[in-house]
């Protein structure tokens, strides 16, 4: 029988209203459709598994630092995020991830450069950066058919 690999995804591009704003970055359904059929689908949010609300303030990183716009530092609230990241990667055996370009949490490319003004910089999300560090392979939303195409139904 062949075998679909697990997918960690960002649930907001699975349209849960996650974001700071209270809104979502759905895919396009055919997208969405496409990536059910060739993996078995593990959405998570790591804001929102940090404890931060929705809706909540922006935040950006500065420095390696997740910071709101007063400057506080946030990082250590993503410590134990980690951890459950980890469990899931090791019993759940994850070896990609698609997640959302720009985020400080998700960025794959590209993050805001923490100045607040909407600026973007190449960078990735803190945890794209401890994705990365665990062996798992992160790919952006702009990425969908590179990810198909490397990671075929075994
Ligand atoms: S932390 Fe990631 S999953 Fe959550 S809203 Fe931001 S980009 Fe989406």
């Amino acid at each position: 029988m062949m075998k679909k690999k697990n997918l960690l995804i960002s649930k907001c591009l699975l349209g849960e209203n996650v974001r700071f704003d209270g809104g979502h970055c759905k895919l396009d359904l055919s997208l969405v459709e496409n990536l059910q059929k060739h993996f078995h689908l593990k959405a998570l949010c790591p804001e929102v598994m940090s404890g931060m609300s929705i809706p909540r303030d922006p935040i950006e990183i500065r420095d390696g630092r997740i910071i709101d716009k007063s400057n506080t530092d946030l990082t250590s609230l993503f410590e134990p995020v980690k951890a459950i990241i980890k469990d899931m990667v090791e019993s759940e055996n994850i070896t990609i991830a698609l997640l959302k370009e720009d985020s400080p949490s998700c960025g794959v490319h590209s993050i805001y450069d923490g100045s607040f003004s909407g600026t973007k910089i190449s960078g990735e999300g803190l945890i794209t950066i401890y994705l990365r560090s665990l062996g798992v392979k992160v790919y952006s939303e702009y990425e969908v058919k590179n990810l198909i195409d490397h990671n075929p139904i075994g």
